[in-house]
């Protein structure tokens, strides 16, 4: 049985709280809010615990967990913190960055997938901090997803996911940013490599590293036998049910082709505010106003689970920018759509 709370985003219920860190202190999994996405929680020095994680999820055991820390310089208790973390931290945490240190033996293996190194982040949702500090140890946890299917941005996600699962849900609200966090590897005092793109963006990191490189796995496909830096891009993710296909070209030739398309084909759109007059409303989902990247953002992965119960054939959405937040949405659309774009 799962059980269910649900709390205010800014003030949580402090008794609610402290029943759902109960059931992280006892070695349960709780599903909580955190502005990125939910995410899946279970106690960090747990390997028991953090074991059920990779169960509940279908999550394959080599794709390592990030661990959540209430207060930034709590890192230095699970991991060797560096100069370079340091300074991140006091730019972007709390916040959407996750970054890779060396882990210390307090973390098993389990949550590290074997790796030596443990990714860590400090969240700024006050539901996700309030029950990280009630539990009183760092959270593993990754998206509160069945693996493979889009990140949950909302409560109803997990529980359509994870209902029977897992021990509790909290529902704190939809998410702010809707994108997983960024995630960094430090190379050198600073220096970082890029992993995953997020609402970090790749030139705030710039302001804060002299150094940062973007892991030619981020965007680009994996050659055979080819090993990621971040074993989470290995995985296909993202996907709807329906084939997804992305769209590139000018803005008139990429709505003539959507105009023929839902004339011709059963197909989902993922279009922008302004192109809402020029289509027809079946099976049509607004992400956003073009140029409005968080909102792109926020509802992304809400509209691709959107088109998992339509009957449909394929669903259509722009190619968006590289630059600034940008990054991180055409990483997650690019991955969902298996690199399939339509250049017209
Ligand atoms: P998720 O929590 O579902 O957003 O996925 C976590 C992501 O963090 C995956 O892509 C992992 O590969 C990545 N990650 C976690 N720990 C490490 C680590 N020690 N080194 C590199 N990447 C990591
Ligand atoms: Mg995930």
């Amino acid at each position: 049985m799962t059980q269910f709370f649900t709390v205010d985003a800014l003030s949580p219920d402090k008794e609610l709280i402290q029943r759902a860190a109960k059931l992280i202190q006892d070695g349960g999994l709780v599903a909580f809010p955190t502005e990125t996405v939910y995410g899946l929680g279970a106690n960090a020095t747990d390997a028991e615990a953090a074991k059920k994680i990779y169960a509940a999820k279908g999550r394959p055991s080599d794709n390592p967990l990030i661990i959540h820390i209430s207060r930034p310089e709590d890192a230095a208790l699970y991991a060797e913190v560096t100069p370079a973390y340091e300074r991140l931290a006091r730019a972007f945490m709390p916040g959407p960055l996750t970054v890779i240190l060396k882990k210390k033996s307090v973390i098993p293996p389990s949550v590290t997938g074997g790796l030596d190194t443990v990714a860590v982040r400090c969240p700024s949702h006050p539901v996700a901090r309030a029950l990280i500090e009630a539990s009183g140890t760092a959270i593993a946890a990754p998206s509160a997803n069945r693996s493979g299917s889009p990140s949950p941005t909302a409560a109803q996600h997990v529980r359509h996911d994870l209902d029977g699962r897992i021990d509790a849900i909290i529902d704190g609200g939809a998410c702010e940013i809707g994108l997983e966090s960024t995630i960094v590897a430090l190379t050198g005092d600073d220096e970082a490599v890029l992993l995953r793109p997020g609402a970090v963006t790749y030139d705030a990191l710039c302001c804060v590293l002299s150094h940062v490189t973007l892991s030619h796995t981020l965007n680009g496909a994996l050659s055979e036998n080819e090993r990621p830096l971040s074993p989470g891009m290995k995985y296909k993710h993202y996907a709807p049910s329906a084939p997804l296909v992305l769209l590139d070209g000018e803005e008139s030739a990429v709505l003539r082709y959507l105009q023929n398309a839902q004339r011709t084909e059963r197909c989902a759109i993922l279009c922008y505010a302004e192109e809402t007059d020029s289509l027809s409303p079946e099976h049509l989902l607004c992400v956003g106003a073009r140029e409005d990247l968080a909102a792109q953002s926020a509802s992304l992965f809400a509209a691709l689970r959107q088109t998992d119960g339509m009957n449909i054939d394929v669903v259509y959405a722009h190619l968006p920018t590289q630059d600034g937040l940008g990054l991180a949405l055409y990483n997650r659309l690019i991955r969902a759509a298996a690199h399939t774009v339509k250049y017209l």
